[in-house]
């Protein structure tokens, strides 16, 4: 058994929830004994073999919760600046091999899996998420899910792992597109073995299953849900949109239908739930990811989650760090002003001025804090930071140029509407030290290499990676690639338009 190591976290403002979400910032030591939180009080005298932080003019708060991310995606990286939801599945996500339209993952080795999860978890540690709700859809083989497990593990995060089972044919053709009716058996075994050895990277990293193919028959989702649970699977993932692209189906009214809607669902999007959904929703206690940096940009409808009706259930994710920012800050940011932006709009339009603003800095970091581990079913373990808590904590540099001032005066809105990944100094996952000093300390994976990784070194191997594919992707005829798209997901082409 591994010694128990201990870290002392002294002096520093702490960010504390009580138990009605309201953030109490407390000058206080923290000590951390393994991996989780042992003690929160001024002047603890530590263990004699304490790692030692000195915390004076920082900012503790809990490690971000990301609910929703395709963290296999970093070689794409800077290819959607412009695109619209259309635009990114043609360039993101197909390709064509030849005589068939494929999946953009085909292209990916299996080191190179490893490299784009790697690099994604390494962005998202050093942004100061701890957390992370994986919707693992690079699944082309057994071999590309399990290398991407393994970069999880490697990364040091907490994370879902949501594994996508493989309907058979795996690679489909998408002109004219089809799937089968079952999951590839390699796929439907796979599943099983996950689910018998998990949880992995010393109870970090855990199984969820992600699914979206709901319009396959109804026996086949039913069975699938009914045997990942009989699995011991505890968080199903999906996206949820109903629009031209997606199409005018409720996935929300369908799982319902099949009995299978519960708490151990969660939606990403849901940008134009009815509120019959979104009253559905509480009431079966799924709870959904807003990811607004990519739905402000792709057309998919605004983010939904300072919405009245959906805002108790509601978490934040990345979803596209190809596409975006990786960091949680961002997201807290941007939903809130377009919140507000919305809301105020309507009282501009005629005449009027709102007497207060709709949403609070305080809701925007709760969503991605507290709020994003309700919506991954462990509030008791992490959201928060409290005696017994799993120890995932963010040190901010409070006297940064951009911190400074505001983060004595409410450090909730300084890291909210003032801080960047610059400022995060220091990043604790489950009692280990990832980032420290700014810097991320190196991974190891004694399957790529014999000695710990430095950035600097997954760096260099990503940008030989990147050049790998681009030099596949860059022969692509996108002008087909859209036409198979559009024919993918029965978009009717007279909806899409140059303006109102
Ligand atoms: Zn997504």
């Amino acid at each position: 058994m591994a010694p128990i190591s201990s870290i002392l976290l002294s002096n520093g403002t702490v960010l504390l929830h009580d138990e009605q979400d309201h953030v109490n910032p407390v000058k206080t030591d923290i000590l951390i004994v393994d991996n989780k939180i042992a003690n929160i009080a001024p002047s603890i005298s530590p263990p004699t073999d304490a790692i030692n932080i000195d915390c004076t003019g920082k900012i503790l708060s809990p490690g971000f919760i990301d609910t929703h991310h395709h963290l296999w995606q970093t070689q794409l990286k800077g290819r959607h600046a412009d695109d619209l939801f259309l635009d990114y599945m043609v360039k993101g996500e197909n390709f064509e091999d030849g005589s068939n339209w494929n999946f953009v993952y085909a292209l990916f080795g299996v080191e190179d899996v490893f490299l784009g999860q790697l690099g994604g978890c390494m962005e998202a540690i050093d942004a100061g998420t701890t957390m992370v709700v994986d919707h693992a859809h690079m699944n082309y083989s057994a071999k590309h899910s399990s290398s991407a497990l393994s970069a999880t593990v490697a990364s040091g995060i907490r994370s879902y792992f949501c594994y996508n089972p493989v309907p058979q044919p795996p690679a489909a053709s998408l002109a004219p597109f089809s799937f089968g009716s079952n999951a590839a058996e390699w796929s439907t075994k796979q599943l099983a073995d996950l689910a018998a050895s998990q949880p992995f990277g010393n109870g970090r990293v855990r199984l969820g299953l992600a699914f979206d193919a709901f319009y396959l028959p109804k026996e086949f989702v039913v069975s699938l849900y009914e045997r990942a649970r009989g699995l011991g699977v505890k968080l199903f993932t999906s996206h949820n949109l109903t629009n031209v692209g997606f199409g005018a189906h409720s996935w929300v009214n369908l799982l319902d239908s099949y009995g299978l809607l519960q708490g151990d669902f969660l939606l990403s999007h849901m940008n134009q739930a009815t509120p019959e959904e979104a009253a559905k929703l509480v009431a079966k206690g799924v709870h959904i990811s807003s990811t607004p940096e990519t739905e402000l940009q792709v057309a998919i409808g605004s983010p939904v989650c300072f919405r009245p009706d959906l805002h108790k259930i509601s978490s934040l994710g990345i979803d596209c760090h190809t596409n975006n920012s990786g960091d949680i800050l961002s997201q807290m940011r941007l939903a809130l002003q377009s919140a507000r932006s919305t809301y105020n709009q309507q009282f501009i339009e005629q005449g009027k001025v709102p007497r207060a603003v709709n949403a609070t800095a305080l809701q925007a970091f709760n969503l991605g804090t507290i709020m994003g581990a309700r919506a991954v079913g462990m509030e008791a373990e992490i959201g928060s930071i409290a005696v017994g808590k799993l120890a995932d904590i963010v040190i901010f540099d409070a006297r940064s140029p951009s911190m400074i001032c505001g983060a004595e005066h409410d450090p909730v809105a300084a890291i909210v509407l003032h801080a960047s990944v610059r400022d995060i100094e220091t990043v604790i996952v489950d009692g280990q030290i990832r980032k420290r000093e700014g810097k991320l300390v190196p991974v190891v994976d004694k399957n790529m290499a014999e000695e710990p990784m430095e950035w600097s070194q997954i760096a260099a191997k990503l940008l030989h990676s990147r050049e790998k594919l681009q030099e596949i992707l860059k022969t692509e005829d996108m002008d087909s690639a859209r036409k198979a798209v559009i024919g993918l997901f029965h978009i009717d082409e007279q909806n899409i338009v140059d303006n109102l």
